[in-house]
């Protein structure tokens, strides 16, 4: 198979109380191996077939823009997390975050805004434009902003599945936590 699942830098348990181990193994084990399984399978014999992830999501459309970018949305994800993160991000991205929310404090509550208002399944998004500049960005199902010509910096999945056997439907309460296992180093990373 062409995609593969990528091994997670923490075990399944790591990230309780914020996400439990039950919820790690379902969304990472069987939703997020799901779209991987479904893209590989969609992109058989089309032209699709030898590019990279990133030029799947850009060029597709339908079931297969919405597996790649499922593929693509979780990776950005799932490699956020750390059982040692939260706290608050350094360097560049802290000084454009200031630049362009304020305060760290004001840009978590606009994004956290932005992720208990997206209705129905989604995104939230942090992303840069060419000039570094940061936006917050909605994106329904499968969207990610590259699609915009953004860079996606860090993501919060507000489909149920990443929620619903942790907090059922308060997904506020899931937002809220999730900042606690911010792996502020590998979102600086991509800024
Ligand atoms: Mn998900």
């Amino acid at each position: 198979m062409k995609f593969e699942l990528p091994k997670l830098p923490y075990k399944t348990d790591a990230l309780e109380p914020v996400i439990s181990q039950q919820t790690v193994e379902l969304h990472y084990g069987k939703h997020y191996q799901g779209y991987i399984n479904n893209l590989n399978n969609l992109i058989q014999g089309t032209k699709f077939e030898n590019m990279d992830l990133v030029d799947i999501v850009k060029q597709s459309d339908g079931a297969i823009f919405n597996n790649a970018g499922q593929s693509l949305n979780h990776q950005i994800y799932f490699l956020s997390f750390s059982p040692n993160g939260g706290g608050s991000p350094s360097g560049k991205l802290a000084e454009a975050i200031n630049r362009d929310f304020g305060s760290f404090e004001n840009f978590k509550k606009e994004f956290n805004a932005a992720s208990v208002t997206l209705f129905g399944s989604g995104w939230a998004w942090l992303a840069k434009d060419a000039k570094g500049k940061l936006s917050i960005v909605k994106e329904a199902n499968g969207g990610n902003p590259i699609t915009k010509n953004l860079v996606p910096l860090l993501t919060f999945d507000v489909w149920e599945h990443a929620y619903y056997l942790d907090h059922q439907n308060r997904r506020p309460e899931h937002v809220d936590a999730l900042w606690n296992i911010i792996d502020w180093k590998a979102v600086e990373a991509r800024y």
